[in-house]
């Protein structure tokens, strides 16, 4: 798969990921990385922790999400 990005300014460019809001194939100039803490409900008698994810999007969904 080629960089969506790369590919609508006419270059071929192996992506190296995926974004995960609309499935665009991303090259690594173009891929846009994001940890975020998932935090897990509480249970009663259980002992509550935090993950961390991380989140893999193209420039044009970054952009949609700060803009909001
Ligand atoms: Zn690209
Ligand atoms: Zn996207």
């Amino acid at each position: 798969m080629n960089c969506f990005e790369c590919d609508e300014i006419g270059q071929s460019v192996a992506a190296v990921a995926v974004c995960t809001v609309c499935g665009a194939g991303v090259c690594a100039t173009h891929v846009r990385t994001e940890t975020m803490q998932i935090r897990e409900p509480a249970h009663p008698g259980k002992v509550m922790h935090n993950r961390s994810a991380r989140r893999l999007t193209c420039p044009t969904c970054r952009a949609a999400e700060q803009a909001v």
